[in-house]
């Protein structure tokens, strides 16, 4: 039986849904296409010839995009069963029922989705559950990447004039954690699954072989089990020692498992990746973030006294922000010395509510109804003239990238345009960009973005 899986955009990495799943399917003897129309056109002919066809849901930006492609691929093949797998498939099961016969599986994905398709194989046993969530633990296998554009195709990390190759997998999936904001929660649960060691090594040794000189681990949070990291790096380090890598972890690790910020270090790690959110105390305390703004000071020094690049995430704008806190916010990338860690994109980032979000939950919170073409509840701040300042900085930002303006630079413009707002002037800053180059991803991670047009086009 032939299966097409698609991936609509994975952060510009391969995306490592697409490969796993195709190394299940294969082994079942499936005829499998990957079509990753982030960097290639919809394989027309293979949806037309599928019977079975697998969407990856891993982010608000890559459902948009789907919802967008769905009409398409139904007028290609009206019959194939659909299968939505992934974060955002189950909060969302009432728009994705209107393109049956589809099913909608989230967590643990693959063993769910290879007996779906040898239900859908065995004429005599077609019936098929609408909306799965497993938290089984799998037998992983090492993921396929064959059938996938080059890594060449993705992403690539810059650090001054050289660009590195870069590689993508999973040592871990879920998150020990309850973030009230975050999408992992609704689906995990508060539970990790880790993928076991020989098969994280296996999946980066033939991205090595393939040309990748960099390995991004994109495990919501790296330390959740640090143990379990400890043994990944060691023994990717030790068969690897020229290739460098990236992980996420989030402040209350750093602080927790301080003592392993130089082995990291020593052992090729260029950048860690921490979700700061928010510099005020409350509106982390709204988010249930664990940690608190002494925190983020603190993880800063730990990191910088380790030799550890830090570039953290936020999410600046919510309906808490207001016109001083987000000032607030800036001064303290400024005093930190983090203004060529954090990307631009970062600092205009607005709150995003989605279906399932524990947000929903919070007893002293109300939001608006679910806006099914944005895929989140609405929300607007209090003082209009917060969310004016989000709009006005966003389109600074994108403008100021695609003049090839520095982080410096954007950054200067946020922060006149910012006491601008506050009508007050500006305080000169010494934005002193002499020190070592700092590693920046050519895609800037985030993932709750409204698709660009750039993105809808190449759909
Ligand atoms: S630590 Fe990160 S991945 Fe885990 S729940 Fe919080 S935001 Fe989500």
């Amino acid at each position: 039986m032939n299966v097409t899986l698609i991936s609509t955009y994975d952060l510009g990495h391969q995306p490592f849904g697409l490969a796993s799943l195709a190394a299940w399917l294969g082994d079942e003897g499936a005829g499998v296409t990957c079509n990753d129309t982030a960097v290639s056109p919809l394989a027309e002919d293979a949806v037309r010839a599928s019977e079975l066809i697998c969407i990856h849901l891993a982010m608000h930006t890559a459902t948009r995009l789907a919802l967008e492609l769905l009409p398409r691929i139904r007028a290609l093949n009206g019959s194939a069963h659909i299968c939505f797998f992934g974060l955002y498939g189950p909060p969302n099961a009432d728009i994705l029922g209107d393109f049956a016969p589809c099913s909608i599986i989230g967590g643990e994905f693959e063993a769910d989705i290879t007996s779906l398709y040898r239900r859908l194989a065995d004429a005599d046993n077609r019936k098929i559950e609408a909306v799965m969530v497993s938290m089984d633990k799998l037998a992983h296998r090492t993921p396929d990447r064959s059938g996938l554009p080059g890594l060449d195709q993705y992403a690539s990390l810059k650090i001054g004039p050289e660009t590195r190759i870069v590689g993508y997998t999973e040592a871990s999936r879920g998150c020990k954690h309850l973030c009230r904001h975050c999408p992992v929660v609704p689906i995990y649960g508060g539970r990790f699954r880790t993928v076991p060691v020989d098969v994280v090594l296996a999946d980066i040794r033939s991205q090595v072989a393939k040309g990748a000189q960099h390995i991004s681990f994109g495990d919501p949070d790296f330390f959740n089990g640090p143990g379990h990291a400890e043994r990944v790096i060691d023994a990717f380090h030790a068969e690897f020692p020229e290739i460098t890598f990236d992980a996420t972890i989030k402040i209350e690790h750093l602080l927790s498992q301080q003592h392993r910020l130089a082995w990291l270090r020593d052992s090729g790690c260029l950048f860690v990746t921490t979700a700061v959110e928010a510099t005020d105390d409350h509106i982390l305390e709204i988010l249930d973030k664990g940690h608190s703004r002494a925190d983020f000071i603190l993880a800063a020094k730990l990191a910088r006294e380790a030799g550890l690049v830090l570039s953290p995430t936020f999410v600046p704008f919510t309906p808490w922000t207001s016109l001083t806190g987000y000032r607030d916010l800036l001064q303290l990338v400024l005093e930190l010395g983090l203004t060529e860690q954090v990307a631009p994109i970062q600092l205009v980032i607005r709150l995003l509510v989605p279906a399932g979000s524990l947000l929903l939950d919070h007893p002293d919170l109300h939001w608006a109804s679910f806006a099914p073409e944005k895929l989140s509840h609405p929300w607007h701040n209090p003082d209009p003239a917060v969310d004016t300042l989000q709009r006005t900085l966003a389109a600074e930002v994108e403008s100021a990238e695609a003049q090839g303006l520095s982080r410096a630079e954007i950054f200067a413009r946020l922060w006149r345009l910012t006491h601008e707002a506050l009508g007050d002037a500006a305080a000169p800053i010494n934005l002193d960009a002499s020190g070592p180059e700092i590693p920046q991803m050519s895609e800037p991670w985030y993932c709750c973005a409204e698709p660009t047009e750039l993105q809808r086009a190449r759909l």
